[in-house]
């Protein structure tokens, strides 16, 4: 069963006052049994309210006033309800900091952004059910507009200097800072001879890449998937990763393999890719998961 923020199918419950009815998701909730959570209000806050965002794991409200105890509250009360309804994936709002996934508001109310969870997305993914955000959703039933229709949008096999470095860019902006990943720790052996990269460019600006290696005997380590945070939830991860599958195909490869954040399984779940073993490989900054898809099948 779905937990979905309640927002999205079409309840009032906003800081504004309003809903973020989806169509989508509104007709999904009438044809399934979901469940439908706002933590905030089930933390005791009221609608409309004044909006908040998260500063050094406080949350605060534009005027000043510290509400990370309600929202501590909505969230486990949200878990809860999770717990005995036995929901196995969620559908949440985009940069809410109760239900926003990889990305929220800065904390500074000033419209930008950093990579982090809301605090009820947060316990959701600890407690191991897969969440997506309304666009996400929309790109798995093949509603959304892909990234592909945005102007300015351009995939790229970076073979050339300018794109590569386009590439090293989006490393070091979305993980290396994001992250605080050292550059010898970011740019490793393998980022020399025999790597390729993909880039993806908005208006020539590098926004997405990732890179791939082969290992021997067909196959390939594609890596290094990274979205400038700005960008998230577009599809882009995907995209970047299919287009490397595409160059992998093209160059006689028949499997591709990835070490994926136990964060982003289902990410590569969703785009075919298999658990090989389950064994969690320690890595520096991140545990990992080994996973693989026949690119013959694809
Ligand atoms: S807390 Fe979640 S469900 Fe409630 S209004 Fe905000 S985004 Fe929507």
């Amino acid at each position: 069963m779905y937990v979905i923020s309640r927002c999205l199918a079409g309840y009032p419950c906003r800081y504004d006052g309003k809903s973020k009815g989806v169509p989508e998701i509104m007709e999904l909730a009438k044809r399934e049994e979901v469940l439908l959570v706002c933590p905030e209000v089930l933390g005791g806050l009221p609608t409309p309210r004044i909006p908040s965002e998260i500063r050094e794991g406080r949350v605060l409200n534009r005027e000043g006033e510290d509400v990370t105890e309600a929202f501590l509250r909505g969230a486990e009360k949200a878990m809860a309800l999770c717990r005995e309804k036995g929901c196995s994936a969620a559908i949440l709002k985009a940069d809410s900091p109760s239900c926003g996934i990889g990305r929220i508001h800065n904390g500074l109310f000033d419209g930008g952004y950093v990579s982090a969870d809301g605090i009820f997305a947060d316990m959701v993914r600890k407690a191991g059910i897969p969440a997506v955000t309304e666009k996400e959703y929309l790109e798995s039933i093949g509603k959304a507009a892909g990234a592909e229709e945005k102007t300015g949008l351009k995939v790229i096999r970076a073979e050339s200097l300018a794109h590569r470095a386009g590439a090293f860019y989006v490393r070091i902006q979305g993980m290396g800072r994001a992250h605080h990943i050292s550059l010898e720790a970011e740019f490793d052996d393998h980022d020399g001879e025999g790597t390729d990269y993909i880039l993806i460019t908005d208006d020539s600006f590098p926004i997405a890449t990732c890179r791939f290696y082969e290992l021997g005997q067909g196959e390939a380590m594609i890596g290094r998937v990274v979205v400038l945070p700005e960008y998230r939830g577009q599809g882009l991860g995907r995209k970047v990763v299919l287009e490397a599958e595409k160059w992998l195909s093209d160059l006689g490869f028949e499997k591709a393999v990835v070490e994926s954040r136990d964060v982003a399984v289902d990410f590569y779940k969703k785009l075919g890719y298999h658990v090989t073993d389950g064994t969690l490989l320690h890595g520096p900054t991140f545990d990992c998961i080994r996973m693989e898809k026949d690119l013959s099948r694809s």
